[in-house]
């Protein structure tokens, strides 16, 4: 790759970062090498797809590591790739992990099914108290683990407080910043020692990739590099191309969801076919003043409970939008809704659901960038009789 200057700028990141216009037809985009054979004679490493090394993935790894503000980083086939490949890059038979209470569903059940098995013990700690934090330490605690905003009611954790508290007990902090995006928040600039994305949301924002990444110094990576190799959750060239071209409209993208999800939100709130919103961005969201302080947008989700009783109300509204798509997933271009309590929290017990104020008529929004004007519209036509 040709060495460029250090760039700023969201959206001057996103585009030119990384991407290569070496080639002899002088294309401005980066060339595809489908390789999976690479010569070894005149190389300084062997490259292979497996060792994480490939000229496309170099390039989207450049992107993301400037607009993460990280020395290292390393893409995989998935968002829980990722996340599975980072904890047993760092951890070791007989270690203690701290996570914070709020996770996603996927990254729960791979240290309930995986832990225990790689003997590594854990405790789920509230963050939102951090007094109660210090009675869970022991002497082999290695990491805290960090999710914020959180899925589904955007629960705001105050990064830096987080940060100060794990680094006083000897702690490496690791964060999902999915829900965020680089473009919103980046944690490493508050002191965090490990980033993850699902790449499958907003990076790669067209709901249509399956990636995700890990973000970290060069220390870090070494041992975490070691375990991938192992594992082998590495992605194709044609994959990376893909990656490489939606990044480019990752800054953009991202706002306008942001703006679009800051309109929607003001919109819902106080509406009377509307009981209540969770968004960071909204003054009366408990999150709102740490948020404002560690995020430069307050991104695309949000939540909201409309004015009705019951699930089978909520399944009413959603066939009646006509724009708006109920899907699974997050962070695409298009508007999609969900029911947390029939998707992501349906194997909790309604009671467990009860407690964490995930409620029937709860409704996830991962807002696009469609007019917002329409969103609303449309949103309002459904809930109405
Ligand atoms: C989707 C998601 C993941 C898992 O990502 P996959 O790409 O589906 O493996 C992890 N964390 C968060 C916050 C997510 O939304």
């Amino acid at each position: 790759m040709q060495e460029k200057t250090t760039l700023t700028g969201q959206n001057a990141i996103s585009v030119h970062a990384g991407t290569s216009q070496v080639n002899p037809a002088q294309g401005v985009n980066t060339p595809v090498y489908p390789s999976a054979a690479f010569g070894y004679l005149d190389t300084r490493e062997n490259v292979y797809p497996r060792y994480y090394n490939t000229p496309n993935q170099q390039v989207v790894v450049e992107k993301l590591c400037q607009l993460e503000h990280a020395e290292a980083g390393l893409l995989t086939s998935s968002g829980m790739s990722a996340i599975s490949t980072a904890l047993m890059g760092l951890l070791k038979q007989g270690d203690h992990v701290l996570f914070q209470q709020d996770l996603y569903g996927g990254t729960f059940y791979f240290i309930e099914q995986e832990f225990p098995r790689m003997g590594i013990a854990y405790d789920f700690v509230d963050i939102h108290n951090p007094e109660t934090m210090g009675q869970y330490l022991q002497p082999n605690t290695r990491l805290l683990y960090l999710e914020t905003p959180s899925n589904p009611l955007l629960q705001i954790t105050d990064i830096r407080l987080m940060v100060e508290w794990a680094k006083s007990h000897q702690l490496l902090t690791l964060i999902d910043n999915t829900f965020a995006s680089p473009i919103c928040q980046n944690p490493i600039d508050l002191g965090v020692d490990v980033v993850m994305h699902s790449g499958t949301k907003y990076l790669g924002g067209h709901s249509d990739l399956i990636f995700g990444v890990i973000l970290t110094s060069h220390a870090l990576m070494a041992p975490i590099r070691k375990v991938a190799v192992n594992l082998g959750g590495n992605i194709n060239a044609q994959t990376c191309a893909l990656i490489e071209r939606s990044l480019k409209t990752l800054a953009l993208r991202v706002r306008r969801q942001s703006e679009n999800a800051g309109y929607i939100a003001a919109a819902l709130h106080g509406h009377p076919l509307v009981r209540a919103v969770y968004y960071p961005g909204l003054p009366s969201h408990p999150g709102h003043a740490i948020a404002k302080v560690q995020m430069h947008h307050f991104g695309g989700m949000l939540s909201f409970e409309p004015n009705v009783e019951g699930y089978p109300a909520i399944e009413r509204m959603m066939r009646k939008l006509q724009l708006i798509i109920p899907a699974l997933s997050l962070g695409g271009v298009e508007t999609l809704v969900c029911s947390p309590a029939k998707t992501s929290h349906i194997k909790l017990t309604p009671e467990a659901r009860k407690q964490m104020g995930v409620s029937d008529e709860l409704v996830r929004m991962s807002v696009g960038i469609e007019e917002p004007e329409l969103l609303v519209e449309d949103i309002l036509q459904a809930l109405s009789e």
